[in-house]
């Protein structure tokens, strides 16, 4: 894989229009831990620890926590950050269907410098805090606020009974969105952990399992528990909650689990909630033949279950997968890549389901419960890049020439620009059944269907031949002349202000 490029990150240059995502990361992470942040900053640090791209590479971070917030019912969930941010953010909540208004505590430099920003929230929380209404409410520090250093941790504990949550979710401190679902999650865990110690709490709505319950850890498909409890009807075990939760009764029976299946690897914050729950963890999911075989024998081992009933649910299930794959193939070369965490499990698939998997790329980093993926698909020679950049993941797909490109919007932008036929990973991948029997079928489907697209392709790409690529896109009166001396002017001014940034360095230090 040598031609996979190594990212040397660059040193963006300190921004001269306020602080944000287009600010060094390191000029904001200064900012926030001189105001008193840098416990917070380390944590983050140990629990989501960077790659080769500091800043976001895809949507902002905070969109992770505001939507967990937002999918819970008697929850209010407020932003206190820039207003472009939120305007940003809000926007994404409600392409997502929210159809839940994002609070906002708007500042301004005087707001923020005075300290009077943290008095408007607090008067905010005040004023939201109606028991009647609400079980909770978020409040989430965007990257200015948390650079400036504004005290969420001072707010009480809970007003009226309403319990109050504030966390800090910078760009610069928390790599991807899905990491940032895992913050607020661990948050309310951590929260709801505390309560259980300090008493009885009420049970869920919801009627419980009189079986042992597997608590499964992220975000998915609303079928798959279904398919999984299915897996483990044989074993003498049930689903148990999701986690991140519709609402906030749920982390009771989520901490109460009799084991955590950490189906998203990424939930490190949570998963340390659990551990000191004293629930065991499981790592991987059911996901084709192998992996199902080796996840059904450890949700087994991990909760005391007989080997003769983990036999019998190993034996119903991979019947099952064996039938599907029987009769459905998948011809033909994938890369794939994403940033919603499930990106090997999906990868597990494609290669039990035929297909010539070179490359998985993930925004999200290695972690214990996805290691057993990683060396599975390893040992099937497929390249694993956790961490992967966005020019790593364009260089595979240069690389490799595939017949379908699964990723982001830049990588499915770029690969249809190449004829190479594609599908976005988070609406048409990660939006569907990803467990059990079923998904084979529909994973097939949707990826056969894609790969048959390459006629259509070639049939565009032989029509529009070269016009409109590039800087010659849109539509001219005249051929667009090329202009190399403007360029060769930009690439001198820029060598020369990174000269004078770096001797401004050295001077520093
Ligand atoms: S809050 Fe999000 S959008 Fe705003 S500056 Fe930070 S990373 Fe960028």
């Amino acid at each position: 894989m040598a031609n996979i490029i190594p990212i040397t990150p660059v040193k963006a240059e300190p921004a001269v229009d306020g602080m944000g995502c287009h600010a060094g990361s390191e000029l904001m992470q200064q900012a926030a831990s001189a105001a008193g942040k840098s416990e917070v900053l380390s944590q983050y640090a140990a629990d989501y620890p960077k790659g080769p791209h500091d800043q976001p590479q895809s949507m902002c971070p905070a969109f992770g926590s505001l939507r967990v917030g937002l999918r819970m019912r008697r929850t209010a969930t407020i932003l206190s950050g820039s207003a472009c941010c939120v305007y940003g953010l809000t926007f994404t909540s409600h392409f997502y269907g929210a159809r839940r208004s994002v609070g906002y505590v708007p500042f301004n430099s005087e707001t923020l410098v005075t300290g009077k920003l943290f008095e408007d929230i607090r008067e905010t929380v005040h004023a939201q805090a109606d028991p009647a209404k609400l079980d909770a409410i978020v409040i989430i520090n965007l990257c200015v606020p948390t650079a400036s250093g504004v005290p969420l941790q001072l707010l009480p504990q809970s007003i009226n009974g309403v319990r109050i949550i504030g966390i800090d979710v910078p760009g610069f401190g928390v790599p991807t969105h899905a990491e940032a679902k895992d913050l607020l999650t661990g948050a309310m865990l951590r929260y709801a952990r505390q309560e259980i110690m300090a008493g009885p709490v009420p049970a869920p709505r919801q009627a419980r399992s009189d079986k042992p319950t597997i608590t499964l850890l992220g975000e998915m498909f609303p079928a798959d528990p279904m398919f999984i409890g299915q897996m483990l009807a044989p074993m003498d075990l049930a689903v148990g909650t999701v986690a991140p939760t519709r609402e906030w009764r749920e982390l009771y029976s989520a901490l109460d689990g009799a084991a955590v299946a950490a189906i998203h690897p990424f939930y490190i914050a949570s998963i340390r909630e659990f551990e000191a729950a004293g629930r065991p963890i499981i790592g991987s999911a059911p996901v084709g033949i192998d992996g199902t075989h080796d996840w059904l024998g450890a949700i087994g081992r991990a909760t005391g279950v007989a080997q003769a009933k983990i036999d019998d649910a190993r034996n119903q299930a991979l019947a099952a997968i064996r039938g599907v794959l029987a009769h459905t193939k998948i011809n033909g070369r994938i890369t794939l890549s994403g940033y919603e965490g499930s990106e090997l499990l999906v990868a597990r698939w494609l290669v039990e389901c035929g297909a010539d998997l070179r490359y998985v790329g993930s925004a999200c980093p290695a972690t214990p419960w996805n290691a057993h993926d990683a060396a599975w698909l390893q040992a099937k020679g497929v390249h694993v890049q956790f961490r992967a950049s966005l020019e790593q993941d364009l260089a595979a797909v240069q690389e490799f020439k595939p017949n379908l490109a699964i990723g982001t919007t830049p990588v499915v932008q770029f690969a249809k620009e190449a004829a190479i036929p594609s599908l976005y990973f988070t609406n048409l991948i990660s939006a569907r059944p990803l467990m059990g029997a079923a998904a084979a079928g529909s994973l097939v489907q949707v990826i056969n269907g894609a790969m048959g697209n390459q006629a259509r392709f070639d049939t565009m790409n032989a029509f529009f031949g070269e016009v409109g690529k590039a800087d010659q896109a849109g539509v001219w009166s005249e051929l667009p002349q090329t202009h190399p001396e403007f360029r060769a002017d930009m690439k001198r001014q820029r060598e020369k202000k990174a000269k004078i940034r770096a001797a401004q360095e050295a001077i520093g230090s």
